[in-house]
């Protein structure tokens, strides 16, 4: 058995998801880990789910760079009220003051 190791821990299901398939678009296999994945999702606030990315110890560097690329920690997200993109650290918007609201296309 090729030993794993945590890639990141957080995010929700969601992010998870998203971030498991650019892996895997890259060639790395990932399994996704965590609470939230054990049933009773529809109990828990989205912000309360833990998810863990585990990967192959050997690409953790190569899927470290690949997610550094990507900011997926601080993601930019893009201000309904005016259109600004704002970065992920932010939790209002910087241009007009509207809290974080994601546009969704
Ligand atoms: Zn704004």
């Amino acid at each position: 058995m090729e030993q794993q190791k945590v890639l990141l821990t957080g995010g929700n299901l969601l992010q998870a998801h998203t971030w498991k398939g650019l892996l895997e678009t890259s060639g790395i296999g990932v399994d996704l880990r965590g609470e939230a994945l054990m049933g009773g999702v529809g109990e828990l606030p989205v912000d309360m789910q833990t998810v863990e990315l585990w990967i192959d110890a050997e690409h953790l560097p190569a899927a470290k760079n690949l997610l550094a690329n990507l900011d997926v920690v601080h993601p930019q997200w893009q201000c309904v009220q005016c259109n600004e993109v704002n970065d992920g650290s932010f939790e209002l918007c910087w241009q007009c003051s509207s809290p974080r609201s994601e546009q969704h296309n």
